[in-house]
């Protein structure tokens, strides 16, 4: 079976003005993807509900986030532009990596890539930040262990930045591994490597905090020494992916130097772990990647490893 493609033009009409996390991200991916002939099958995503989002985030924080789209308003953070839209957009993102997960589940493709913005993983659960407003991994996460039934579902986040909000919600759930390879110190601040998890979660957070300038043997070292085994030990039946490529070498907002070779090596090793423990289901999200010249390429080699 081919590779799930969760997209929609939608997500182009969260307008962020001048700013790096925009509409032009999304459209350098799809014209590189239709560029190369890949393989991908559609799924159409659709709005997260309420009840869903509310696994994650607070009722007044979704309320909140509503009522300033409505307003009109330009900002929810200093760093996290919003337009009228963009609300049933990020509803929408979400929902897309939900339906990823339910397709995973039941007898649609097992490996998906979710080509969604808002990104999310910095979204905590009352507050907007970094370019996020809802976190769509989590989402979809606690959607897989309440609503489908699964009982040890694992995270991967190799965005280049420390996935806060991922890790605060589920720093004290045993039930969910969230691994995440980032530089540091760097945004959002979170991230150290003594950040483990708390109580029966203990152990289920595994930082990797690398310094700037890490490239494609800090990042294996980091999979082979640390996440890599982490994962084997938890047995997930679900593997998540935050996806983001600001790690990447020429990336504007960053200082790693991982190489599309580097992405392919840790995306074949997720590949793998997924075959072995999750019945071959391994779920990808974009988060972040703003070097639009070369995101295209990163994203298609990247479906390509899914098996595209
Ligand atoms: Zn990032």
């Amino acid at each position: 079976m081919g590779v799930g493609w969760v997209y929609s033009q939608r997500f182009l009409d969260h307008d962020t003005g001048d700013h790096p996390e925009s509409a032009a991200r999304l459209e350098a991916i799809v014209a590189a993807v239709e560029t190369a002939g890949l393989g991908l099958i559609p799924l159409a995503p659709r709005p997260a509900t309420w009840a869903e989002v509310e696994r994650v985030h607070e009722r007044g924080y979704i309320q909140s986030v509503e009522a300033a789209c409505l307003k009109g308003r330009e900002r929810l953070d200093p760093d996290t532009a919003i337009c009228a839209d963009s609300f049933d957009v990020a509803l929408l993102a979400a929902g897309a990596a939900i339906v990823a997960v339910e397709a995973a589940v039941g007898d649609g493709p097992t490996r998906s890539f979710c080509a969604v913005r808002p990104p999310g993983h910095h979204a905590e659960r009352a507050r907007a930040m970094g370019f996020c407003l809802f976190n769509n991994i989590a989402i979809a996460a606690s959607h897989a262990l309440d609503a489908l039934g699964l009982a040890r579902v694992a995270i991967v986040d190799w965005d280049v930045h420390h996935g806060n909000g991922t890790q605060h919600c589920f720093e004290g759930e045993p039930r969910i591994l969230y691994c995440s390879v980032h530089q540091y110190p760097f945004y959002p601040g979170s991230g150290a490597a003594e950040e483990q998890g708390s109580g029966a979660a203990r152990g289920t957070t595994v930082n990797c905090p690398l310094p700037a300038g890490s490239g494609d043997g800090a990042y294996r070292l980091a999979f082979d020494s640390r996440i890599l085994p982490a994962l084997e030990r938890f047995r997930p039946q679900l593997l998540l992916l935050s996806a983001g490529f600001d790690a990447a070498d020429d990336d504007p907002l960053a200082g790693q130097l991982v190489s599309g070779a580097g992405f392919r090596w840790m995306g074949e090793q997720l590949v793998a772990v997924a075959e072995q423990y999750c019945g071959g289901r391994l779920i990808s999200l974009l988060e972040g990647g703003y070097n639009t010249a070369s995101l295209g390429a990163r994203v298609s080699d990247h479906l390509r490893v899914l098996g595209a």
